[in-house]
């Protein structure tokens, strides 16, 4: 079995300087999901309300998303807002209505306990830990948080760091969440929680990855027109464990290439609004973007010495 998610499916209303939209589909998990669909079998765990429309549960199934563990509750769905000036590296949250993911109690289908891979997107870390306590031996599990829960629930989300194989995080959470304003020492911080490896997002600028020992670098894909960077950092995670889920290598060549699988869908992502992009993507473009990263990123090595 491929990757079970837990995370928000959410109406979003975001402004960027190219536009606005009201009320688009968005969420954690809808991102996290849709692109890792392009390269494995992925379950949802979420919630929503009854305002959420059938049209959008249709497009998870039409990626083939198994939504058996998708609760619709009394109430309305989640509902954030958020702007980017210029710099779209950056999110302002504007708010945040929880609505029914205070109602919610993750109880996962029988078929979703066995999953090899885990990834606990963004959510409320209570809810990121009761999911992770029914998955039986999952061979990896990562995850990633924001601000919002930093700040309101840095106890519970610390256990949930202590508890994951890789976490994926931004930059600027990095620092809040350690305090410290060098990433290299707030990388450090954040592995010695426990965790074997740290991915910091860093927009435009890419990813680094850490481990104890090594750092990885990758650029994000230059382009010419970014519309919306909203979920760039959760289709980022999506790319990045659909590829190694399908492919099971998780040693560190795997893991490289499967940093450029995930910067290649967040570079596709950003530039529609909503999951607009992701909706007529096909994989052949996935696969002549990775050859492309190949080749902006080569370089001769220095001839032996004598
Ligand atoms: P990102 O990949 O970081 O741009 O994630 C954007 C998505 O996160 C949006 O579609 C929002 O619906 C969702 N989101 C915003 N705030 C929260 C929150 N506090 N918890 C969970 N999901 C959130």
């Amino acid at each position: 079995m491929g990757i079970v998610v837990v995370g928000t499916v959410a109406f979003d209303t975001v402004e960027t300087p190219f536009g606005r939209g009201e009320n688009v589909l968005g969420g954690s998990a809808t991102y996290f999901s849709t692109s890792a669909s392009f390269f494995t079998d992925v379950s949802l765990v979420a919630v929503v309300g009854e305002d959420f429309p059938d049209e959008h549960v249709q497009f998870l199934k039409s990626r083939d998303i198994n939504t058996d563990g998708l609760q619709r509750i009394q109430g309305k769905t989640f509902h954030w807002s958020g702007r980017y000036g210029y710099d779209l590296n950056e999110a302002q949250t504007l708010d945040t209505q929880l609505n029914v993911l205070t109602q919610f109690r993750p109880n996962l289908p029988e078929s979703y306990r066995d999953a090899d891979y885990l990834f606990l997107a963004n959510i409320d870390p209570d809810l990121q830990m009761e999911v992770l306590s029914q998955v039986r031996r999952p061979k990896m599990v990562a995850c990633d948080t924001m601000n919002f829960w930093i700040s309101s629930k840095p106890e519970a989300l610390r256990r949930v760091l202590q508890m994951v194989d890789i976490v994926v995080i931004n930059e600027g959470e990095a620092r809040q969440f350690t305090g410290e304003s060098n990433l290299v020492k707030a990388a450090r911080s954040i592995i010695s929680l426990g965790c074997k490896r740290l991915v910091v997002k860093r927009g435009e600028y890419g990813v680094l990855m850490f481990t104890a020992d090594s750092v990885f670098a990758a650029p994000a894909y230059p382009l010419e027109e970014v519309f919306d960077p909203t979920g760039a950092g959760d289709t980022f995670a999506g790319g990045f464990m659909g590829y190694l889920a399908s492919t099971g290598n998780l040693a560190d060549d795997g893991i490289r290439q499967a940093i450029i699988f995930g910067s290649v869908m967040a570079s596709f992502n950003v530039e529609d609004f909503s999951l607009n992009r992701m909706k007529f993507l096909e994989y052949r473009e996935i696969e002549s973007r990775f050859r492309r990263f190949k080749a902006l990123t080569h370089f001769q090595g220095l001839p032996e010495s004598i």
